[in-house]
């Protein structure tokens, strides 16, 4: 067996473990072997393409590759280890860039290589020429779109730029101009191909990227999340085709694939139109009010000591968690809260909104962390009748998931957002440090309602106090 034959065989296993890896990470049970297959997938990969790219450069090229392969790597490691949880969309999304950027890169450099060395000299047939300046374009097109894109993410998700939707007048007829223009450049460049054209849908497509993710709103974001991740799927797929390398069309094309059905079944979740934010909250218009993050009236207090007593007398408590409980990393004293409310009898639950956190499925696995049992984590549609029947809900640094103003103020930027109907319960206690609002940049209107009381402080210390409280009251058995 040649080397080349060897590294054809490692292309197709690597294809099957990239497969099996997404099976793999689609249940919580064997999410960890489906990272396993993935990382073997990809030794695999880089070590096949190495191996082939070896035949055709010099040794002192494999070298550098080899070099870089090993400091992209190493800072790769070093960012994954010191990262937060909280911070992890941030990453994901510089990461979507750098795969922006690549495709770009490639894209130019195989115009270039093109340009510089006639067809001949090239793999490119002379009669396949158009094919590949067509696929030239739709690669820069779509990892540029990517590139930017990836960029205004992080910065939402950084907090480094507002979240709020950015609404340039005739936003709609600026995004499907600049999909126009693409059409008729790529058309023309085909025909025609030229350096300025190139530039031209690169700078397209980096302003297209960038003003479709500013156009949508905090609260849409982890749908742009997903959306973004399948773009850069697109993205390595075209890139796979300039560099003529099967694995990269295939992982690729699985990338983008999935990423869009996320994206589909976060909509739904949210109940946001798919086709509407992928083309950047096309017709959205600016809400007309309720987007501000005014106070609206007065507010409760309630102290650690009157919240123990409240949860020591209730008879069934529903926990709602939020991103404001990954921050205060309040999940060990919360399970153990839990633990004790359930040894004196109070059944205790968990009722998990499918975007809470910044993550998919960031509060399960913080829940399951703590060892929380997975039989009392309940999601949003299995727990939502039952708040009315519900004494006390402890909303623990959630905020947006659960405003009623989504179900209440059609102006609001979050309405028709299905939330956790907490006001429905007889006492709601709010756990967060101050009155602001949630990521979506919206007031909350639960924090005034007359059977809601805010606990002020950090999620872990307040947890820690009611805990402390907690042992000061009748012992278990004796009070109730
Ligand atoms: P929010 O982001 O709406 O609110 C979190 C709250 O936690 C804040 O109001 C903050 O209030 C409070 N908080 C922060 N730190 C602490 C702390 N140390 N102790 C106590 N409270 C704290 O949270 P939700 O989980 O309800 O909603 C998630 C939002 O994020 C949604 O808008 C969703 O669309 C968006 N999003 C979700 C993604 C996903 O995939 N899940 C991805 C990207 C965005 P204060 O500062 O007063 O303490």
């Amino acid at each position: 067996m040649t080397s080349l034959t060897a590294a054809n065989a490692a292309d197709l296993v690597a294809a099957l473990l990239f497969i099996l890896s997404l099976a793999g990470l689609s249940q919580h049970r064997t999410a960890r072997s489906g990272v396993a297959f993935g990382i073997a997938g990809m030794a695999l990969a880089l070590a096949a393409t190495v191996i082939v790219a070896s035949r055709s450069i010099s040794a002192g090229a494999v070298t550098l590759i080899v070099v870089s392969m090993a400091l992209g790597g190493a800072i790769g490691l070093w960012r994954a280890k010191r990262v937060e949880m909280t911070e992890m969309p941030e990453l994901i999304a510089v990461l979507h860039s750098f795969v922006g950027l690549a495709a770009v890169l490639v894209g130019w450099n195989s115009y270039l290589e093109v340009e510089a060395h006639g067809a001949a000299q090239t793999a490119v047939a002379s009669d396949l020429l158009g094919i590949h300046h067509a696929e030239v374009f739709i690669g820069i097109f779509i990892g540029a779109v990517t590139f930017t894109g990836s960029i205004v993410a992080f910065l939402k998700l950084s907090a480094r730029i507002a979240s709020r939707p950015l609404m340039l007048p005739g936003k709609n007829a600026l995004n499907l101009g600049a999909l126009g223009a693409f059409v008729g450049l790529t058309v023309w460049f085909t025909v025609s191909p030229g350096l300025g054209l190139v530039i031209a849908v690169t700078v397209l497509a980096l302003a297209l990227g960038w003003h479709l993710v500013a156009s949508i709103g905090g609260g849409d974001m982890p749908v742009v999340v997903s959306m973004l991740n399948s773009y850069s799927g697109w993205a390595a797929a075209a890139a796979g085709f300039l560099l003529d390398n099967n694995l990269l069309i295939v992982t690729g094309a699985l990338v983008g694939s999935s990423g869009a059905y996320l994206s589909y079944i976060m909509c739904k979740a949210m109940n946001r139109s798919f086709v509407s934010v992928i083309a950047g909250g096309f017709g959205v218009e600016a809400p007309a009010g309720g987007g501000s993050g005014e106070e609206e009236g007065e507010h409760r207090e309630v102290q650690a000591a009157e919240a123990a007593e409240l949860l020591a007398g209730a008879r069934s408590v529903v926990i709602t968690p939020g991103y404001g409980m990954a921050v205060a990393q309040a999940q060990h004293p919360v399970a153990e809260l839990t633990r004790r409310l359930r040894e004196r009898g109070v059944q205790v639950r968990f009722g998990v909104h499918p975007v809470a956190g910044r993550l998919p499925g960031h509060m399960n696995v913080l829940l399951a962390e703590a060892k929380v049992p997975y039989d009392i984590v309940l999601e949003m549609d299995e727990i939502n009748d039952d708040f009315a029947a519900t004494d006390v809900v402890l909303v623990i640094g959630a905020n947006d998931t659960v405003n009623p103003a989504a179900e209440e103020d059609p102006s609001s930027p979050i309405a028709g957002m299905p939330v956790l109907k907490v006001w429905e319960a007889g006492q709601v206690i709010v756990f967060k440090r101050s009155m602001a609002s949630g990521y979506a940049g919206v007031q909350n209107p639960l924090f005034f309602r007359e059977n809601s009381s805010m606990l002020f402080g950090d999620a872990k210390q307040s947890t820690e106090q009611i805990l402390t409280a907690l042992d000061a009251l009748t012992p278990v058995g004796a009070g109730r």
